[in-house]
């Protein structure tokens, strides 16, 4: 499970699809994203203008599909999807924005990985809703501009410094996802467990909640597979006891560490005494993306106190060593 925070399969997006809230008044916790996201929806409908761009930014699985889509709900129009990597050409884009309607949404994940020519047609589309194409080929070539509907640009990206100046600057309102508190997740588990009907004890559901990395997709993934372990080895009924068994036999720690999250801190550890050591070092020892260490593995263990980042490295705190049943050198960090 080395990418523990992305839909796994198919299967999975459809289930996700099917435990996504619909609307503002369902999206559970990230309270100052949707205090923000209610008044300035509020006064565009009340405008009948197209909502500010909005970029969304934080570690994958925290919901900004999910918040994208909702913004679409809220204000009462269509959503277009796709993703950054699948838009290659400029006509890609513009296919998608010239179909627009009125104050539509166009959601673009992973926005960070648009290809330079694709970024340079969306500035004056975010601006001016105005789009440059080029007609014909060769010497007889000439472009045209467009214009199109006003909409909202629903941008998300696991990490906002990865986007250039120029986008970043377009975006009117811009929210950074949080890690869910365990209570959070509660609410989210014991909704998705009444959708779902799997039965299930209000300990059986914290235990999940608490050991979630923070994050409602695992959350919602866990809560499928201690249903699957209730289902073979109880009577199917999600107690605190068949949570826990289940979570560690599915290497989940009580922290709610998995085994990538260990295997990054042992090496740490045992191989770099603790740090400082430089993301491309860790990398190549455990045998894993630098960008994947730093957009999924790494934010949680640092927002937990296990990991921190300094300029001269990555360096295992005093907690992490306690937690992997070491003695901390004096020297470790709290
Ligand atoms: P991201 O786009 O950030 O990777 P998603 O929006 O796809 O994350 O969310 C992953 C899953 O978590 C979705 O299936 C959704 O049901 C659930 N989820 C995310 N945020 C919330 C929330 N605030 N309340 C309830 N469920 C949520």
């Amino acid at each position: 499970r080395a990418v523990s925070a992305q839909p796994e399969s198919p299967r999975e997006e459809a289930l996700e699809r099917a435990l996504r809230p619909k609307g503002l008044a369902e999206y559970v916790g990230q309270a100052k994203a949707r205090e923000q996201l209610e008044i300035f929806i509020g006064a565009a409908k009340k405008r009948r203008e197209a909502l500010d761009h909005v970029l969304l930014f934080g570690p994958p699985g925290l919901g900004k599909t999910t918040l994208s889509h909702i913004i679409a709900y809220e204000l009462g129009v269509n959503l277009r999807q796709t993703s950054g990597p699948v838009l290659e050409k400029p006509k890609d884009l513009a296919a998608l924005l010239t179909n627009l309607e009125p104050n539509d949404v166009l959601f673009i994940d992973e926005i960070h990985r648009l290809s330079p020519v694709v970024e340079e047609i969306l500035y004056p589309a975010l601006e001016d809703y105005q789009i440059d194409i080029m007609i014909g080929e060769g010497p007889s070539a000439r472009s045209i501009k467009l214009d199109l509907q006003p909409f909202t640009l629903v941008g998300a990206t696991t990490r906002a410094g990865m986007l250039t100046n120029p986008l970043r600057d377009r975006f009117g309102i811009v929210a950074r996802l949080e890690f869910y508190s365990p209570e959070e997740l509660e609410l989210i588990v014991r909704r998705s467990a009444s959708l779902l009907q799997v039965p299930l004890d209000a300990a059986g559901g914290f235990e999940i909640a608490r050991r979630s990395r923070g994050t409602p997709r695992i959350a919602n993934r866990l809560l499928r597979r201690v249903r699957d372990y209730a289902e073979v080895k109880g009577n199917g009924r999600i107690t605190e006891d068949t949570a826990q068994r289940a979570l560690a036999m599915l290497d989940v720690d009580a922290l709610g560490f998995d085994l990538m999250d260990r295997k990054l801190l042992e090496a740490l550890i045992h191989k770099f005494d603790g740090g400082p050591v430089g993301l491309d070092n860790i990398a190549a020892s455990i045998g894993e993306e630098p960008g994947t260490i730093e957009d999924v593995i790494e934010p949680y263990l640092i927002q937990q106190g296990y990991l921190q980042r300094t300029p001269r490295g990555r360096i295992a705190t005093q907690a992490a060593y306690r937690h992997l049943g070491l003695a901390a050198p004096s020297a470790a960090h709290d």
